[in-house]
């Protein structure tokens, strides 16, 4: 920040000292026009009348003629506003007769000039000419901006009598030049005149471009302003009414009036935009808003109303607005506001070059420097210092407006990173829960897997004999139905056989019940060394019964299997503390395709009435049979 004030100060120093080499070279330039003007142009003494009832009716013959009149020497200064007519004459000797002259009255403004050329002898009328800018401008004998007549040619002397009446300052800074020298002098006026038209013109066009480009009104403001100030000077040259509407005598009339008051409320719109003066002062800005409406109201009084009386309310009002735009910019540049001491400054410059312009048009002294010319330079350095004050107003705002996009965006950098912090955050508090799911499922599962394979323990448990560890009852009785369905389904022999040790009771008692367990599990042994087949179920049926299920076995092969299994009972020998015991087996079997599933008990009553056969017949037997 500090470095800021630091570099624009310095930029300041620049600024100011280009504007016031700039005003040097404006000042010396027209001062040189002025010289040039006063050293070039021939003087004679001229006098005028003052405007009183006495000469108001007064014509040419009586005025050339009469001896008594109250002529006044005149200084070539202004007059003052009047719109009575005023005679001026003098007396011109013409160093070389045979050479052009040329008289002029150096004021473009005059409404109706008057000029008679007489013979000073004779008090013969030599040439007249009625000019002024209430009269088309072709009308003039030469087409220039001033007023400009030719000198009758071959006089060595001659008076001239000049009737002089405008609504506006009377003004009569009468000259008499040699034609070459005039040549000279209006070819350097011409130039000023074009630099100056020139320079406005493209501080105009440059702020409409801007304009264009950036849509700141303050920059059209702008723009309509330095065209309406550029008017201004243009009609008080008479360039305006020379180029633009020469033939519209009655916008010549009040084109001062016009843009001045355009001028005027467009500077104020301008201070205001520029100045921010609403907020910076609004007691500044509501007198402001009042004077600008005033001047809208005087320039349509300017059309319609008479002209001497409106253009001295614009003067007044031009005097009451300017000190306050300069107090208010002076206010605001104690504060720090370097814009506005861009403004104060052109505000100054201006106030200046058009205090002293008016006051010199209202006659109040004479200048060293033509007026219009201070007027114009000053205009030139105001609107130049605007212009800059316009540019760092802007370049304010583009920055200010910069910024603020810079701290959106860093906003919206930031908001974005928030959000993708949360998104993280969700992503992670997602990816962890979704972990820990996982995690929980797959301990479920595993407690399930466990769960079952207990369960599957459990069943196999529960479906096996703990004495023999062959299966028991209940899992006979699921198998025969399952082997059953399978049979009657694929139509092929089931065979069941029931296996009984025989008079197990014998060897209970002979060895006891653990020499009987011991025989039990022996035999069961010797069951699962026979019957290998892995679809072959043995069964413990109960005490020392047992039941083998052969599924898809012929009967034929099962009792050659069930006698190689007797046999081999009966050669086993069972020890037990130190004892041999020896048991038989007595079994009964049968075979079947199944045909209906509830054949079962069927089957098993078949097969325990073959074992009884089996015992009936002496025990240690194998009986088969099929039903
Ligand atoms: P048979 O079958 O030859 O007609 O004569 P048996 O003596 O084997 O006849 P029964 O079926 O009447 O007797 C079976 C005996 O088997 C009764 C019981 O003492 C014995 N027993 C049954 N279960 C067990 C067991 O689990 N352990 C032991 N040690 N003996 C058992
Ligand atoms: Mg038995
Ligand atoms: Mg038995």
């Amino acid at each position: 920040m500090d470095v800021n004030i630091l570099l624009s100060k310095n930029k300041s120093y620049w600024i100011a000292g280009i504007v016031a080499i700039f005003s040097i070279c404006l000042l010396a330039l027209t001062n040189s026009l002025t010289n040039s003007g006063e050293i070039k142009s021939l003087h004679f003494s001229t006098e005028y009348l003052a405007s009183d009832k006495s000469t108001t009716g007064l014509g040419i013959s009586s005025i050339k003629q009469e001896a008594g009149l109250p002529w006044l020497s005149f200084d070539g200064a202004n007059i003052g506003l009047s719109d009575e007519p005023y005679w001026f004459r003098s007396s011109i000797a013409l160093p070389v007769p045979n050479k052009h002259y040329l008289i002029e009255v150096d004021y473009g403004l005059l409404d109706k000039v008057e000029l008679w050329f007489v013979e000073p002898e004779s008090k013969a009328v030599v040439q007249d000419y009625t000019v002024g800018d209430s009269l088309p401008f072709s009308e003039r004998p030469i087409q220039y901006e001033k007023f400009l007549f030719p000198l009758p040619s071959g006089f060595d002397e001659l008076e001239v009598y000049f009737r002089i009446q405008s609504e506006g300052p009377i003004k009569a800074p009468i000259r008499v030049w040699e034609k070459s020298d005039f040549i000279e002098y209006s070819g350097a006026h011409n130039l000023f005149m074009g630099i100056f038209l020139g320079y406005m013109l493209a501080m105009a066009l440059s702020n409409l471009f801007i304009y264009a480009t950036t849509r700141n009104h303050t920059f059209a403001i702008y723009t309509g302003y330095v065209i309406c100030f550029a008017l201004v000077v243009a009609t008080i040259h008479g360039v305006g009414f020379r180029y633009f509407w020469s033939e519209h005598v009655w916008l010549q009339q009040r084109a001062v009036a016009f843009f001045a008051c355009a001028t005027l409320f467009l500077i104020i719109q301008f201070s205001f935009s520029i100045l921010s003066l609403k907020k910076a002062s609004p007691l500044v800005y509501r007198v402001l808003n009042a004077v600008k409406y005033i001047f809208v109201i005087l320039f349509f009084a300017a059309a319609v109303l008479p002209y001497t009386g409106v253009l001295q309310a614009i003067l007044i009002m031009i005097a009451v607005t300017t000190p306050v735009i300069l107090i208010a910019g002076i206010s605001l540049s104690m504060n720090g506001n370097l814009i506005a001491r861009y403004f104060t400054a052109a505000w100054a410059v201006l106030l200046v070059s058009g205090i002293t312009t008016t006051i010199e048009n209202l006659g109040v002294f004479e200048l060293e420097i033509d007026a219009s010319y201070l007027l114009m330079v000053g205009a030139t350095i105001e609107t130049m210092l605007l212009a800059l004050a316009l540019a760092i107003s802007f370049s304010d705002q583009f920055k200010e407006t910069e910024l603020a996009r810079a701290a959106a965006i860093e906003n919206e950098r930031q908001a974005m990173v928030a959000k993708d912090e949360l998104l993280k955050v969700q992503e992670e508090a997602k990816r962890s829960l979704q972990y820990s799911v996982e995690e929980r499922t797959l301990e479920l599962e595993i407690a399930l897997r466990e769960l079952s394979e207990a369960n599957n323990e459990l069943e196999r448990m529960s479906a096996i004999d703990p004495l023999t560890g062959l299966m028991n009852r209940r899992y006979f009785d699921k198998r025969l139905l399952a082997e059953m369905r399978r049979s009657r389904r694929e139509q092929t022999p089931l065979t069941v056989a029931i296996l009984d040790i025989d008079f197990f009771k014998k060897v209970n008692d002979k060895f006891g019940h653990l020499g009987g367990d011991e025989c039990l599990k022996v035999f069961s042994r010797v069951l699962q060394d026979i019957i290998k087949r892995p679809a072959d179920v043995i069964c413990r049926f109960g005490g020392e019964e047992f039941v083998a299920i052969l599924p898809n076995t012929e009967l034929e092969g099962a009792c050659k299997l069930m006698q190689r299994l007797r046999l081999a009972v009966e050669d086993t020998v069972i020890k037990f503390e130190d004892k041999e015991i020896r048991i038989t087996v007595s079994i009964g079997v049968t075979s079947r395709v199944v045909e209906s599933n509830d054949e079962q008990e069927m089957l098993i009553a078949f097969a325990d009435k073959l074992l009884y056969q089996a015992k009936q017949s002496g025990r240690n037997k194998v009986v088969s049979d099929t039903f």
